[in-house]
Protein backbone atom coordinates (compact mmCIF):
# COMPACT_ATOMS: atom_id res chain seq x y z
CA UNK A 1 0.00 0.00 0.00
CA UNK A 2 1.18 3.75 -0.90
CA UNK A 3 2.01 5.73 1.90
CA UNK A 4 2.31 9.83 1.85
CA UNK A 5 5.53 11.09 4.04
CA UNK A 6 5.24 14.44 5.12
CA UNK A 7 8.46 16.12 6.89
CA UNK A 8 9.83 14.43 9.69
CA UNK A 9 10.06 16.58 12.30
CA UNK A 10 13.22 16.75 13.99
CA UNK A 11 12.97 17.97 17.42
CA UNK A 12 15.80 18.43 20.00
CA UNK A 13 15.60 19.88 24.00
CA UNK A 14 19.18 20.06 23.54
CA UNK A 15 19.38 24.04 22.94
CA UNK A 16 22.56 25.08 25.35
CA UNK A 17 26.04 24.86 23.78
CA UNK A 18 28.78 23.28 25.26
CA UNK A 19 30.64 25.43 27.50
CA UNK A 20 33.67 24.76 24.87
CA UNK A 21 31.59 25.16 21.70
CA UNK A 22 32.05 28.55 20.18
CA UNK A 23 28.49 30.24 20.45
CA UNK A 24 29.04 29.64 24.70
CA UNK A 25 26.13 31.67 25.86
CA UNK A 26 25.68 34.14 28.79
CA UNK A 27 28.87 35.69 27.89
CA UNK A 28 27.91 38.70 26.75
CA UNK A 29 26.81 40.45 30.35
CA UNK A 30 28.76 43.62 31.36
CA UNK A 31 31.27 42.58 33.95
CA UNK A 32 29.60 44.95 36.51
CA UNK A 33 26.40 42.81 36.03
CA UNK A 34 28.53 39.52 36.99
CA UNK A 35 30.50 41.02 40.14
CA UNK A 36 26.83 42.41 41.18
CA UNK A 37 25.46 38.78 40.91
CA UNK A 38 26.14 36.55 44.30
CA UNK A 39 29.25 34.58 43.67
CA UNK A 40 28.60 30.81 42.45
CA UNK A 41 30.61 28.10 43.26
CA UNK A 42 31.23 25.60 40.19
CA UNK A 43 33.30 22.11 40.95
CA UNK A 44 34.52 20.55 37.38
CA UNK A 45 35.37 16.60 37.72
CA UNK A 46 36.98 14.95 35.01
CA UNK A 47 38.45 11.36 36.05
CA UNK A 48 42.22 11.03 34.35
CA UNK A 49 43.01 8.84 31.21
CA UNK A 50 39.50 7.51 31.83
CA UNK A 51 39.45 4.96 28.92
CA UNK A 52 43.58 4.12 30.76
CA UNK A 53 41.98 3.86 33.65
CA UNK A 54 39.35 1.12 32.83
CA UNK A 55 41.70 -0.93 31.17
CA UNK A 56 43.69 -0.96 34.27
CA UNK A 57 41.13 -2.08 36.72
CA UNK A 58 40.39 -5.28 33.88
CA UNK A 59 44.15 -5.59 33.32
CA UNK A 60 46.14 -4.56 36.51
CA UNK A 61 49.45 -5.57 34.70
CA UNK A 62 49.31 -2.31 32.54
CA UNK A 63 49.44 -0.18 36.08
CA UNK A 64 52.61 2.24 35.78
CA UNK A 65 53.33 0.83 31.68
CA UNK A 66 53.02 3.30 28.97
CA UNK A 67 49.10 2.29 27.25
CA UNK A 68 47.59 3.71 24.55
CA UNK A 69 43.81 3.40 23.66
CA UNK A 70 42.48 3.56 19.92
CA UNK A 71 41.99 2.02 16.88
CA UNK A 72 45.10 -0.32 16.76
CA UNK A 73 46.20 -0.44 13.12
CA UNK A 74 48.11 1.70 11.87
CA UNK A 75 46.12 3.90 10.40
CA UNK A 76 44.27 4.58 13.51
CA UNK A 77 44.26 7.44 16.18
CA UNK A 78 44.93 7.94 19.31
CA UNK A 79 41.85 7.89 21.47
CA UNK A 80 43.67 8.01 24.92
CA UNK A 81 47.20 7.42 26.26
CA UNK A 82 48.50 6.92 29.71
CA UNK A 83 50.63 9.79 31.43
CA UNK A 84 54.17 7.24 30.85
CA UNK A 85 53.11 7.31 27.21
CA UNK A 86 52.65 11.30 27.13
CA UNK A 87 56.31 11.66 28.40
CA UNK A 88 57.28 10.01 24.86
CA UNK A 89 55.52 13.18 23.42
CA UNK A 90 52.19 11.15 22.55
CA UNK A 91 48.81 12.65 22.93
CA UNK A 92 45.17 11.99 22.01
CA UNK A 93 44.36 12.63 18.47
CA UNK A 94 47.48 11.76 16.87
CA UNK A 95 48.35 8.82 14.92
CA UNK A 96 48.88 5.60 16.06
CA UNK A 97 51.53 5.36 13.69
CA UNK A 98 53.40 8.44 15.19
CA UNK A 99 52.52 7.23 18.81
CA UNK A 100 54.24 3.75 18.47
CA UNK A 101 57.61 5.54 16.67
CA UNK A 102 57.61 7.40 19.60
CA UNK A 103 56.97 5.02 22.29
CA UNK A 104 57.71 1.42 20.78
CA UNK A 105 57.30 -0.03 23.95
CA UNK A 106 53.56 1.24 24.36
CA UNK A 107 50.81 -1.46 24.58
CA UNK A 108 47.87 -0.72 22.22
CA UNK A 109 44.46 -1.93 23.24
CA UNK A 110 41.50 -1.31 21.14
CA UNK A 111 38.93 0.01 23.07
CA UNK A 112 35.57 -0.51 24.16
CA UNK A 113 32.68 1.68 25.24
CA UNK A 114 30.34 -0.60 26.89
CA UNK A 115 33.30 -1.13 29.63
CA UNK A 116 33.59 2.57 29.32
CA UNK A 117 29.65 3.26 29.48
CA UNK A 118 29.73 0.91 32.24
CA UNK A 119 31.64 2.44 34.92
CA UNK A 120 30.81 6.18 33.09
CA UNK A 121 27.39 5.35 34.63
CA UNK A 122 28.90 4.18 38.20
CA UNK A 123 30.40 7.54 38.51
CA UNK A 124 27.56 9.09 37.41
CA UNK A 125 25.40 7.45 39.59
CA UNK A 126 27.42 8.70 42.75
CA UNK A 127 27.78 12.30 41.63
CA UNK A 128 23.75 12.43 41.11
CA UNK A 129 23.06 10.89 44.47
CA UNK A 130 25.43 13.70 46.08
CA UNK A 131 24.92 16.79 43.68
CA UNK A 132 22.42 19.44 43.71
CA UNK A 133 23.24 20.47 40.38
CA UNK A 134 25.68 18.53 37.73
CA UNK A 135 26.07 18.26 34.20
CA UNK A 136 27.54 15.50 32.10
CA UNK A 137 29.44 17.19 29.64
CA UNK A 138 31.33 14.21 28.01
CA UNK A 139 31.49 10.47 29.12
CA UNK A 140 34.30 11.14 31.94
CA UNK A 141 33.90 15.07 32.71
CA UNK A 142 30.95 16.53 34.82
CA UNK A 143 30.50 20.15 36.06
CA UNK A 144 28.53 20.54 39.86
CA UNK A 145 26.94 24.00 40.57
CA UNK A 146 26.94 23.66 44.56
CA UNK A 147 26.71 27.42 44.50
CA UNK A 148 24.94 28.45 48.25
CA UNK A 149 26.30 24.93 49.47
CA UNK A 150 28.92 26.96 51.89
CA UNK A 151 26.55 27.91 54.54
CA UNK A 152 25.69 24.45 55.33
CA UNK A 153 29.15 22.39 54.58
CA UNK A 154 32.19 23.88 53.42
CA UNK A 155 32.16 23.63 49.92
CA UNK A 156 35.81 22.16 49.24
CA UNK A 157 35.45 20.05 51.88
CA UNK A 158 32.31 18.44 50.06
CA UNK A 159 34.08 18.15 46.67
CA UNK A 160 36.88 16.67 48.41
CA UNK A 161 34.31 14.12 49.72
CA UNK A 162 32.86 13.50 46.69
CA UNK A 163 36.28 13.19 45.06
CA UNK A 164 36.95 10.21 47.81
CA UNK A 165 33.51 8.50 47.06
CA UNK A 166 34.15 8.12 43.34
CA UNK A 167 37.58 6.91 43.91
CA UNK A 168 36.88 4.20 46.84
CA UNK A 169 33.63 3.18 45.05
CA UNK A 170 34.91 2.82 41.30
CA UNK A 171 38.96 2.51 41.88
CA UNK A 172 39.21 5.24 39.13
CA UNK A 173 41.65 8.31 39.65
CA UNK A 174 39.39 11.91 39.33
CA UNK A 175 40.56 15.01 39.69
CA UNK A 176 38.68 18.74 40.66
CA UNK A 177 39.41 21.85 39.89
CA UNK A 178 36.81 24.44 42.33
CA UNK A 179 35.96 28.58 41.35
CA UNK A 180 33.03 30.80 40.36
CA UNK A 181 32.66 29.64 37.38
CA UNK A 182 33.35 26.79 34.41
CA UNK A 183 35.77 27.97 32.25
CA UNK A 184 38.32 28.29 35.84
CA UNK A 185 37.06 24.94 37.27
CA UNK A 186 38.25 23.34 34.10
CA UNK A 187 40.98 25.39 33.93
CA UNK A 188 41.63 23.92 37.05
CA UNK A 189 41.26 20.38 36.75
CA UNK A 190 43.82 20.65 34.00
CA UNK A 191 46.35 21.95 36.27
CA UNK A 192 45.60 19.56 39.38
CA UNK A 193 46.15 16.37 37.04
CA UNK A 194 46.81 13.77 37.37
CA UNK A 195 45.21 12.98 40.48
CA UNK A 196 44.61 15.99 42.53
CA UNK A 197 42.27 18.79 43.27
CA UNK A 198 42.51 22.56 43.29
CA UNK A 199 40.35 25.31 44.64
CA UNK A 200 40.89 28.80 42.83
CA UNK A 201 39.38 30.99 45.62
CA UNK A 202 37.19 34.08 44.17
CA UNK A 203 38.91 37.40 42.81
CA UNK A 204 41.91 34.91 42.66
CA UNK A 205 40.72 33.92 39.19
CA UNK A 206 42.81 36.20 36.79
CA UNK A 207 46.18 35.72 38.95
CA UNK A 208 45.46 31.40 38.86
CA UNK A 209 45.15 32.19 34.88
CA UNK A 210 47.79 34.67 34.32
CA UNK A 211 50.86 32.45 34.12
CA UNK A 212 49.01 29.63 32.28
CA UNK A 213 49.67 29.22 28.52
CA UNK A 214 46.64 30.21 26.50
CA UNK A 215 45.91 26.91 25.28
CA UNK A 216 44.67 26.23 28.28
CA UNK A 217 41.65 27.85 27.60
CA UNK A 218 39.19 25.61 26.93
CA UNK A 219 38.15 27.28 23.54
CA UNK A 220 41.64 27.67 21.91
CA UNK A 221 42.14 25.22 19.48
CA UNK A 222 44.87 24.42 17.80
CA UNK A 223 44.15 27.41 14.95
CA UNK A 224 43.84 30.03 17.06
CA UNK A 225 46.56 29.27 19.48
CA UNK A 226 49.02 29.45 16.22
CA UNK A 227 47.53 32.79 15.56
CA UNK A 228 48.13 33.88 18.70
CA UNK A 229 51.87 32.36 18.78
CA UNK A 230 52.21 34.89 15.70
CA UNK A 231 51.22 37.98 17.47
CA UNK A 232 54.12 36.28 19.95
CA UNK A 233 51.33 35.91 22.48
CA UNK A 234 51.80 32.87 24.79
CA UNK A 235 50.15 33.36 28.51
CA UNK A 236 47.09 34.11 29.08
CA UNK A 237 48.09 37.50 30.96
CA UNK A 238 48.73 39.10 28.20
CA UNK A 239 45.47 38.31 26.94
CA UNK A 240 43.92 39.91 29.94
CA UNK A 241 46.54 42.73 29.35
CA UNK A 242 45.33 43.39 25.87
CA UNK A 243 41.86 46.04 24.52
CA UNK A 244 39.13 44.06 24.38
CA UNK A 245 38.75 46.11 21.21
CA UNK A 246 41.66 44.58 19.55
CA UNK A 247 40.86 41.39 20.58
CA UNK A 248 37.87 41.67 18.56
CA UNK A 249 39.68 43.23 15.41
CA UNK A 250 41.58 40.03 15.35
CA UNK A 251 39.37 37.04 16.25
CA UNK A 252 35.87 38.55 16.15
CA UNK A 253 33.28 37.40 18.26
CA UNK A 254 35.40 34.87 19.23
CA UNK A 255 38.15 37.00 20.39
CA UNK A 256 35.61 38.64 22.85
CA UNK A 257 34.32 35.45 24.54
CA UNK A 258 38.22 34.75 25.18
CA UNK A 259 39.05 38.18 26.36
CA UNK A 260 36.34 37.21 28.77
CA UNK A 261 37.33 33.56 29.89
CA UNK A 262 41.26 35.09 30.16
CA UNK A 263 39.92 37.33 32.54
CA UNK A 264 37.86 34.86 34.12
CA UNK A 265 34.93 36.06 33.34
CA UNK A 266 32.40 32.75 32.46
CA UNK A 267 28.34 33.24 33.84
CA UNK A 268 27.63 30.16 31.44
CA UNK A 269 25.43 28.13 33.81
CA UNK A 270 25.30 24.26 34.51
CA UNK A 271 23.03 22.99 32.35
CA UNK A 272 21.22 19.79 34.44
CA UNK A 273 21.91 16.29 32.99
CA UNK A 274 17.95 15.91 32.41
CA UNK A 275 17.65 18.73 30.75
CA UNK A 276 20.26 18.21 27.50
CA UNK A 277 18.46 15.00 27.18
CA UNK A 278 17.53 14.00 23.75
CA UNK A 279 17.05 14.30 19.93
CA UNK A 280 13.95 12.66 18.72
CA UNK A 281 12.16 12.37 14.96
CA UNK A 282 8.70 11.35 14.84
CA UNK A 283 6.51 11.26 11.53
CA UNK A 284 2.28 11.33 11.19
CA UNK A 285 1.41 9.48 7.97
CA UNK A 286 -1.28 11.40 5.82
CA UNK A 287 -3.20 7.82 5.72
CA UNK A 288 -2.73 5.36 8.34
CA UNK A 289 -0.76 2.14 7.48
CA UNK A 290 -0.20 -1.62 8.20
CA UNK A 291 3.16 -2.54 5.94
CA UNK A 292 6.05 -3.44 8.19
CA UNK A 293 8.04 -2.92 5.71
CA UNK A 294 7.49 0.68 5.05
CA UNK A 295 7.53 1.05 9.00
CA UNK A 296 11.01 -0.42 9.03
CA UNK A 297 12.29 2.33 6.11
CA UNK A 298 10.73 4.77 8.01
CA UNK A 299 12.28 4.15 11.05
CA UNK A 300 15.49 3.53 9.82
CA UNK A 301 16.28 7.04 7.68
CA UNK A 302 15.18 8.10 11.15
CA UNK A 303 17.66 6.52 13.29
CA UNK A 304 20.21 7.18 10.60
CA UNK A 305 19.45 11.43 10.53
CA UNK A 306 19.56 11.61 14.14
CA UNK A 307 22.79 9.59 14.28
CA UNK A 308 24.31 11.90 11.76
CA UNK A 309 22.99 14.80 13.91
CA UNK A 310 24.75 13.00 16.67
CA UNK A 311 27.95 12.96 14.92
CA UNK A 312 28.00 16.28 13.48
CA UNK A 313 26.91 18.11 17.26
CA UNK A 314 29.73 15.64 18.93
CA UNK A 315 26.98 13.51 20.94
CA UNK A 316 26.67 10.09 21.72
CA UNK A 317 23.74 8.30 22.91
CA UNK A 318 23.03 5.53 25.66
CA UNK A 319 18.90 5.45 25.64
CA UNK A 320 16.94 4.39 22.23
CA UNK A 321 12.97 4.77 22.81
CA UNK A 322 10.70 4.06 19.57
CA UNK A 323 7.02 4.94 19.58
CA UNK A 324 4.05 3.85 17.90
CA UNK A 325 0.63 5.38 17.66
CA UNK A 326 -2.02 2.35 16.57
CA UNK A 327 -4.90 4.63 14.15
CA UNK A 328 -7.05 4.06 17.62
CA UNK A 329 -4.47 6.51 18.92
CA UNK A 330 -3.50 3.87 21.22
CA UNK A 331 0.51 4.63 21.75
CA UNK A 332 2.99 2.32 23.09
CA UNK A 333 6.64 2.81 23.85
CA UNK A 334 9.59 0.77 24.06
CA UNK A 335 12.81 1.86 25.01
CA UNK A 336 16.35 0.13 25.22
CA UNK A 337 19.69 1.27 27.22
CA UNK A 338 22.85 1.19 25.45
CA UNK A 339 26.66 1.38 25.32
CA UNK A 340 27.38 5.17 24.05
CA UNK A 341 27.19 5.31 20.41
CA UNK A 342 26.57 7.70 17.59
CA UNK A 343 26.77 5.07 14.65
CA UNK A 344 24.19 4.26 12.66
CA UNK A 345 24.32 0.30 12.30
CA UNK A 346 24.36 -0.15 16.48
CA UNK A 347 21.47 2.66 16.32
CA UNK A 348 19.27 1.25 13.21
CA UNK A 349 19.47 -2.43 14.68
CA UNK A 350 18.24 -1.32 18.11
CA UNK A 351 15.29 0.53 16.72
CA UNK A 352 14.59 -2.75 14.20
CA UNK A 353 14.62 -4.64 17.78
CA UNK A 354 12.83 -2.21 19.56
CA UNK A 355 9.58 -2.15 16.77
CA UNK A 356 9.29 -5.88 16.65
CA UNK A 357 8.71 -5.80 20.39
CA UNK A 358 6.49 -3.43 20.28
CA UNK A 359 3.89 -3.71 16.71
CA UNK A 360 2.33 -6.61 18.20
CA UNK A 361 -0.80 -5.33 17.33
CA UNK A 362 -1.81 -6.18 13.47
CA UNK A 363 -3.51 -2.39 13.59
CA UNK A 364 -3.12 0.28 11.38
CA UNK A 365 0.09 2.58 12.30
CA UNK A 366 -0.80 6.20 12.79
CA UNK A 367 2.49 7.23 13.58
CA UNK A 368 5.87 6.18 13.94
CA UNK A 369 8.97 8.01 16.55
CA UNK A 370 12.43 7.42 17.49
CA UNK A 371 14.22 9.21 20.52
CA UNK A 372 18.34 9.18 21.40
CA UNK A 373 18.87 10.10 25.25
CA UNK A 374 21.25 9.89 27.68
CA UNK A 375 23.08 11.96 25.46
CA UNK A 376 26.68 13.09 25.68
CA UNK A 377 29.48 14.59 24.47
CA UNK A 378 32.95 13.60 23.30
CA UNK A 379 31.46 11.43 20.59
CA UNK A 380 34.11 12.30 18.48
CA UNK A 381 37.05 9.87 20.67
CA UNK A 382 34.78 7.09 20.82
CA UNK A 383 33.99 6.31 17.71
CA UNK A 384 37.83 6.31 16.96
CA UNK A 385 37.85 2.87 17.97
CA UNK A 386 34.45 1.59 18.18
CA UNK A 387 34.24 0.14 14.84
CA UNK A 388 36.61 -1.24 11.88
CA UNK A 389 38.48 1.53 10.41
CA UNK A 390 36.78 0.69 7.14
CA UNK A 391 33.37 1.68 8.84
CA UNK A 392 34.56 5.10 10.47
CA UNK A 393 35.94 6.07 7.15
CA UNK A 394 32.22 4.89 5.43
CA UNK A 395 30.50 7.55 7.96
CA UNK A 396 33.41 10.18 7.48
CA UNK A 397 32.39 9.77 3.76
CA UNK A 398 29.07 9.93 4.15
CA UNK A 399 28.59 12.76 6.53
CA UNK A 400 30.99 15.24 5.01
CA UNK A 401 28.92 14.52 1.44
CA UNK A 402 25.83 14.88 3.56
CA UNK A 403 27.20 18.27 4.77
CA UNK A 404 28.29 19.22 1.50
CA UNK A 405 25.46 18.25 -0.63
CA UNK A 406 22.21 18.03 1.79
CA UNK A 407 21.40 14.98 3.47
CA UNK A 408 19.47 13.55 0.48
CA UNK A 409 22.56 12.63 -1.29
CA UNK A 410 23.50 9.25 0.97
CA UNK A 411 21.26 6.72 1.81
CA UNK A 412 21.12 3.15 2.49
CA UNK A 413 20.00 0.98 -0.19
CA UNK A 414 16.50 0.12 2.29
CA UNK A 415 15.57 3.81 2.56
CA UNK A 416 16.50 4.72 -0.92
CA UNK A 417 12.50 5.35 -1.21
CA UNK A 418 12.16 7.33 1.63
CA UNK A 419 11.19 11.31 0.83
CA UNK A 420 10.51 14.34 2.45
CA UNK A 421 12.44 13.91 4.91
CA UNK A 422 13.59 17.46 6.55
CA UNK A 423 16.84 19.07 6.76
CA UNK A 424 18.91 20.30 9.22
CA UNK A 425 23.00 20.86 9.73
CA UNK A 426 23.03 20.67 13.25
CA UNK A 427 19.99 20.86 15.44
CA UNK A 428 22.64 20.92 18.79
CA UNK A 429 23.61 24.88 17.90
CA UNK A 430 21.24 25.60 15.05
CA UNK A 431 24.58 26.21 13.18
CA UNK A 432 26.97 24.71 10.11
CA UNK A 433 28.18 21.97 11.79
CA UNK A 434 31.42 21.90 13.74
CA UNK A 435 34.86 19.77 13.30
CA UNK A 436 35.05 18.67 16.92
CA UNK A 437 38.11 19.76 18.74
CA UNK A 438 40.03 17.07 19.74
CA UNK A 439 40.17 16.84 23.45
CA UNK A 440 43.56 16.36 25.11
CA UNK A 441 42.49 15.31 28.82
MG1 LIG B 1 39.24 12.78 31.34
Amino acid sequence: MKTTTHNIDIITDLETPDSESINTPNLDLPTSDIELRSPNTIVHMDLDTFFVSCERLLEPKLNGKPVLVGGTSDRGVVSACSYEARQFGVHSAMPMRMARQLCPEAIVIRGNSAIYSKYSDMVTDIIKEESPVYEKSSIDEFYIDITGMDRFHGSYKWATELRQRIMQETHLPISFGMSTSKTVSKVGTGEAKPNGQINVLRGLEKAFLAPLSIKKIPMVGDKTYQKFRSMGIEKIQTVQEMPLELMERVFGKNGVIIWKKANGIDNSPVIPFHERKSISSSLTFEKDTIDVRKLKEILTTMAEKLAFYLRNGDKLTSIVTVTVRYSDFDTRSRQMRIAYTANDHTLIATVMRLFDQLYQRRVMARLVGVRFSGLVGGGYQINLFEDSERTIKLYQAMDKVRNRFGQGAVKRAVTMDTKGVGQMSNPFNGQAPIIPAHRRS
